[in-house]
């Protein structure tokens, strides 16, 4: 008896928002960009190659393609990627009502006016409401929300088919595929993050990938290469840029040789990195099997993701339920997030709290992002702190249901 007390009162002590250490070979090589001070992507001394363009190099090879360009975020590789396809002011942009904030506000950053798609059980892009929504825009801009992945096949078979282009936010799916191909490489353009809380940190910065020699030319244009494009590595030849130079704008937003020097090493360590997340995601999905009221996401087959969060639904909960369950976790160490708030709280917002882009009411929607319970899985989590955490979890769920259960 005094050990089942024992767990039911035990606490998680991590912190939810602790990174790894940057790997001692990246402090090592900011430490030499730092020394010789050419920080500035296009300031190399005669035959140096600039971190910055190496990055690049091998993020292309990482995710197999032609180009890439690093910029200074990932909502930055959006706007350029969206500037890059033409989207201007006024112009309608598809994109996904599960996302985050960036994610609008780089249609809104265009002057383009986003159209909101639902969001399935499965917590990705409702393909049966896109269907309905394809013919109001000419670009989607697909959002692989917290790491989950739609059926890329089907979405690109109804997008050609439409004529409407697709751009990948991956700030969740670095390294992460469908079917095999890695997500990024379906659509045009792939945008990805490397902010602090993504799958490789420099703080800020985020890289735009692509096949498309027209449109990756004008996106280096816009990034602000001061007609230096011929120092990037993974970029298309001179003859693409030969009219695109007179007439894009610039528009800074470059990754600098600082950061780049610290996401070379890893990029190296991603494949490793992403196994380990996957562990932990595992674990805790095994912990939290079969909770009565608490519904998995389950991944499929084609789906190869790498975890950086865990999701599950408490569907068709009222919000008192859910926010007794956590108000329980939070005392007991567990921070949870909720997209069913009224209002938009940290990181976490909803398509109607963004109100410079008016939505239609979406209730299929609603009643899944009432549910949505969402939380970060650091890699400073053992997979005993994993455990832990699906035990506090299940207790706290069970503990709510008993009572609503027992009070119906
Ligand atoms: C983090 C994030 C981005 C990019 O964010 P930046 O902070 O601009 O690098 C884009 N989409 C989603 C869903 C994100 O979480």
């Amino acid at each position: 008896m005094r050990r089942q007390t024992l767990t039911m009162t035990e606490i998680f002590k991590g912190s939810f928002t602790q990174q790894e250490p940057i790997p001692d070979e990246g402090i090592a090589a900011a430490t030499m960009v730092m020394q010789h001070g050419r920080l500035h992507r296009y300031n190399t001394a005669p035959g140096e190659l600039a971190e910055a363009a190496l990055l690049e190099e091998e993020f292309a090879q990482t995710v197999g393609s032609k180009y890439c360009l690093a910029v200074a975020s990932g909502g930055y590789a959006m706007t350029t990627a969206l500037r890059a396809c033409g989207v201007g002011h006024g112009d309608k942009v598809l994109t996904n009502a599960f996302t985050l904030a960036p994610v609008p506000g780089a249609i809104a950053a265009v002057g383009g006016v986003p159209i909101f798609v639902g969001v399935t059980e499965d917590l990705v892009i409702d393909l049966a409401d896109l269907a309905a929504k394809l013919d109001q825009a000419k670009i989607l801009l697909l959002s692989h929300m917290r790491g989950h992945i739609c059926d890329m096949k089907q979405l690109m078979a109804m997008c050609d088919a439409a004529g409407v282009t697709v751009i990948e936010d991956c700030a969740h799916t670095m390294g992460a595929a469908w079917d095999g191909v890695p997500s990024g490489r379906w659509g045009k353009f792939g945008c990805y993050s490397t902010q602090t809380y993504k799958h490789i940190n420099s703080g800020e910065g985020g890289f735009l990938i692509s096949d498309d020699a027209e449109g990756m030319a004008r996106a280096i244009m816009l990034s602000g290469s001061y007609m230096l494009f011929e120092k990037h590595r993974a970029a298309p030849p001179a003859t693409a840029f030969a009219q695109i130079k007179y007439e894009t704008p610039n528009i800074s937003g470059r990754m600098d040789n600082l950061r780049a020097a610290i996401l070379r090493p890893q990029l190296r360590n991603l494949k490793t990195q992403g196994e380990k997340w996957n562990a932990r995601y595992r674990v805790l999905e095994d912990g939290l099997r079969d909770v009565p009221g608490l519904r998995l996401i389950e991944r499929p087959a084609q789906e190869q993701f790498v975890a950086s969060s865990f999701q599950f639904l408490l569907l068709d909960w009222s919000s008192e339920a859910v926010a007794d369950v956590l108000g329980r976790c939070a005392a007991r160490g567990v921070e949870l997030k909720w997209f069913g708030g009224a209002e938009p709280t940290g990181f976490t917002s909803r398509y109607d709290s963004w109100r410079y882009a008016l939505s239609d009411p979406m209730p299929a929607s609603d009643r899944i992002l009432a549910g949505v319970i969402d939380m970060r899985l650091p890699l400073t989590f053992s997979l005993e702190d994993c455990a832990q955490i699906a035990r506090i979890i299940r207790g706290e769920v069970s503990a709510v249901y008993q009572g609503l259960a027992a009070a119906e």
